[in-house]
Parts: structure tokens; sequence; C-alpha cells
């Protein structure tokens, strides 16, 4: 992971970071893990924690 990729008022913006920590509540952060699939995790990062 280098970081995250997000959209704001139509822009999409790149944040480099070493640790990303996802705390959107119950429902929402499973949603975003779940949605953030690459050839990695090509299920979605939740599946794998
Ligand atoms: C009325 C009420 C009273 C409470 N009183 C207490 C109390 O006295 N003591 C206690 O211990 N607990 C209390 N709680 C529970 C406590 O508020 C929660 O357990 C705690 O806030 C959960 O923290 P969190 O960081 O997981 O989620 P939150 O505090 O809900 O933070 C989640 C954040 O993620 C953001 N977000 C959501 N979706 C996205 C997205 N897609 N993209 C970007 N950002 C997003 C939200 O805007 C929010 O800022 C209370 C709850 C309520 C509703």
């Amino acid at each position: 992971m280098t970081g995250v990729e997000f959209n704001h008022d139509g822009a999409c913006y790149e944040q480099k970071a070493k640790d990303v920590i996802v705390s959107a509540f119950v429902v929402e952060t499973p949603r975003l893990l779940l949605n953030s699939a690459c050839s990695r995790y090509p299920d979605g990062l939740a599946q794998r924690i």
C-alpha cells in the first residue's frame, strides 16, 4: 500500500501514506474496504482482515 486515492468536489486526489486507518464506523468501513479491490486483493481488502 502506498496511500489512498479519493474524490472530493469532483476532483481526484492522491495522498501518500505509510499507514492508512479506515474508521468510518461499522457499516461504511467494510463497504469502503470491500470496494477497495485491486490486483493484490481482487475481492476487496475486507476479505483479508
Ligand atoms: C447519541 C449517541 C450518544 C453516544 N454516547 C456515547 C457515550 O456517552 N459514551 C461512549 O463511549 N459512546 C457513546 N456513543 C457511541 C460512540 O459515539 C461511538 O461508538 C463512536 O463514536 C464510534 O466511533 P467511530 O470512530 O467508530 O465512528 P464515528 O465517530 O461515527 O466516526 C466515523 C467518521 O467517519 C466518517 N465517514 C463515514 N463514512 C465516510 C466515508 N464514506 N468517507 C469518509 N468519511 C466517512 C463520518 O463522517 C465520521 O466522522 C454514542 C453514540 C450516539 C449516537
